[in-house]
């Protein structure tokens, strides 16, 4: 596996030059001082510690996995040390509330750094992560107590957080679980139940292990409606803030699984454990999303993050490998980059990491928006933006992930399929992204049967209309016109299916059936309504283009020829509507 290098030189670019990122901030962060100088000494030092503490573990944690001793995780050698490191320089509180102790920086510089470390790491980077969507949902939901006795600690990364939803026989329909959660009588409940598969659920980091579980209340009703949240330690805090008894939340096993083997994904057991109610009773399952949706993001992160390792690790092997005459004969044997088909799946890889980068940090300014612009309409706006994109962030580009792996394989030819190369645990690593927090499917029924409703239907509308006003300003720079109109040609299809879909909200069947092509034509366009600001920002440069800058214009007319032609093929199967998939009968499958 080749060494890690951090995107500086492409995030300063999308910074400065696509998303106007020092008067955003400044008018949404007037007393951090917050400008791209700040924000790039901050991401140097981060892309230095993926790079030297998180990266080298990477490959070590694979092999050695996570093990069960007396009852508690034992994570991979060095995990512990580096998520030390990891809180000990702040990067734990980088976006947390500054009322608890965090730094209150920009989700923008949040989600860079979320890449850099899933690409270095992704079964570290599943620590902070889950701990921080905790954080979010208690600050949302929970009374002062709870606040006041967590959310510091979590924030500062010295305890962390866990999400403990599924059981065995309630996965994406949370409704059926059955974990019961019984009041003590004190203000607290027993809480009894087993769920399974639960990412960071114990470790050996030190500190509290700080469990969102959810629990049916006596007499809840059924489904989803008798869903409640509970905030359940894995030791009792002590008035003072110390940690106090253990509490009966127990670890029945480790699972073994296909990536990701030095995160460790826990059977929990609930043998009656103190827990302390979440927000409502009964609408536990409305606080938990604000932890879903924050996670839904990451995991999307996530996938963006290991395709960047995978575009790493393959470019710099093609430029090695010899193998066979180059195409004009001159030189054998030749790097494997002079073939046009290897070139191919380099530059696939890569024409889905960049503009995805771009999309991911204009999606976080838009979180931005949200939490801290001064007028309420544009903080509305901006959140229907952010639920509008969340789930094509996680489907589309954990999608894309997988794709990018498995590319990036196929570049390394046999040697990719054996272990010491690293790649093949990029693709065993990205597999589980398409599945956990919402299997892509339920992300795709989400955006076409949830999202494009919501609001009286408003939404994409308004997101369209910002892709249109871009793309008309692109065309007025010299050479970017012949990048913007595949993209307004997709955009206008997508628009004829998005009203058809709106219009025919209520079958359930003809949505399901659409949802995941349309899903990925709505990444393709979105991805090349940014390949079109990135281009015509690269352009406007005029003689003074850098190579930099020339190669995202080679790229973004790559993505307009050889990719963004797959939403023709998606819109013929969108029409086909559901009639093939429900034709065949039950019995003969
Ligand atoms: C490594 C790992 C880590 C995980 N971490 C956590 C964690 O930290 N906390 C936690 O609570 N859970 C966690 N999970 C659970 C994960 O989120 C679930 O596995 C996932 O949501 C799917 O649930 P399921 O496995 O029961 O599949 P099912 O719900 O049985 O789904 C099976 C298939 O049916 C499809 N399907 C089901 N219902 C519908 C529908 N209504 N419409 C269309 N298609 C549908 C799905 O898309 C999927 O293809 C983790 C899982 C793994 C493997």
């Amino acid at each position: 596996m080749s060494a890690y290098a951090a995107p500086l030189e492409d995030l300063r670019f999308l910074f400065e030059e696509v998303l106007d990122f020092d008067n955003g901030m400044a008018a949404l962060f007037p007393d951090l001082g917050i400008d791209t100088a700040l924000a790039m000494s901050a991401l140097e030092e981060a892309g230095h510690f993926c790079a030297d503490v998180l990266h080298p573990l990477n490959r070590s944690g694979d092999e050695e996995g996570c093990r069960l001793e007396a009852g508690q995780v034992v994570t991979a050698t060095g995990f512990r040390e580096a998520y030390a490191g990891f809180v000990a320089a702040g990067w734990a509180g980088l976006s947390g509330d500054p009322a608890y102790g965090g730094q209150g920086l920009p989700r923008t510089l949040q989600l860079a750094l979320d890449e850099m470390v899933s690409a270095t790491n992704m079964s570290f980077g599943l620590f902070p992560g889950l701990t921080r969507g905790a954080t979010e949902a208690l600050a949302h939901h929970a009374d002062d107590t709870i606040k006041a006795t967590y959310l510091s600690k979590m924030i500062s990364g010295e305890w962390t957080g866990v999400m403990a939803l599924t059981e065995a026989s309630a996965g994406t329909d949370l409704g059926l679980l059955s974990t019961r959660a019984v009041p003590n009588g004190d203000g607290s409940y027993a809480v009894t139940g087993t769920k399974i598969f639960i990412s960071s659920g114990d470790h050996d980091f030190g500190g509290n292990i700080v469990h969102l579980v959810l629990a049916r209340l006596p007499d809840a009703p059924k489904g989803v409606k008798g869903i409640s949240l509970f905030v359940v330690p894995k030791f009792l805090v002590n008035p003072d803030g110390s940690l106090g008894a253990r509490n009966p939340v127990h670890v029945g096993s480790l699972e073994h699984k296909m990536g990701i083997h030095a995160q460790p994904t826990c059977v929990m057991n609930y043998e009656g454990a103190t827990g302390w109610l979440v927000g409502e009773a009964n609408r536990g399952l409305a606080a938990m999303f604000t932890m879903m949706n924050a996670e839904r993001l990451f995991v999307g992160i996530q996938g963006l993050g290991v395709a960047h390792a995978a575009y790493q690790t393959a470019a710099s092997y093609a430029k090695e490998r010899l193998q066979g005459r180059s195409p004009d004969g001159t030189t054998a044997p030749a790097p494997i980059i002079v073939h046009a088909d290897v070139r191919r799946m380099l530059l696939t890889i890569r024409a889905f990491v960049e503009p995805a980068r771009a999309l991911a940090l204009w999606t976080a300014t838009q979180m931005d928006r949200a939490g801290h612009h001064p007028d309420a309409d544009t903080r509305r706006q901006a959140d229907g933006l952010v639920a509008l994109l969340t789930p094509v962030i996680k489907a589309a580009f954990t999608d894309f992930a997988l794709e990018s792996t498995v590319l990036a394989q196929q570049v390394f030819g046999g040697h990719g399929y054996i272990r010491e190369t690293g790649v093949e645990q990029l693709v065993r690593d990205a597999r589980i992204t398409q599945i956990y927090e919402g299997t892509n499917g339920v992300q795709a029924a989400d955006l076409a049967g949830r999202k494009l409703l919501m609001e009286g239907g408003r939404l994409p509308e308004a997101f369209f209309a910002q892709i249109a006003a871009d793309l008309a300003a692109a065309r007025l720079v010299p050479g970017a016109a012949e990048i913007a109109g595949p993209v307004a040609d997709a955009l206008d299809r997508l628009r004829t299916l998005t009203a058809d879909l709106q219009r025919h909200g209520e079958d359930v069947v003809r949505t399901g059936a659409a949802a995941t092509d349309y899903l990925r034509f709505f990444a393709l366009v979105a991805l090349g309504w940014m390949w079109v600001r990135m281009a015509a920002a690269s352009l406007s440069k005029g003689t003074e283009t850098t190579p930099f800058h020339r190669a995202k214009v080679d790229l973004a007319r790559f993505f307009m020829a050889k990719l963004l032609p797959q939403t023709l093929g998606l819109e013929q199967s969108i029409k086909a509507g559901p009639a093939t998939l429900m034709a065949l009968v039950g019995d003969l499958f």
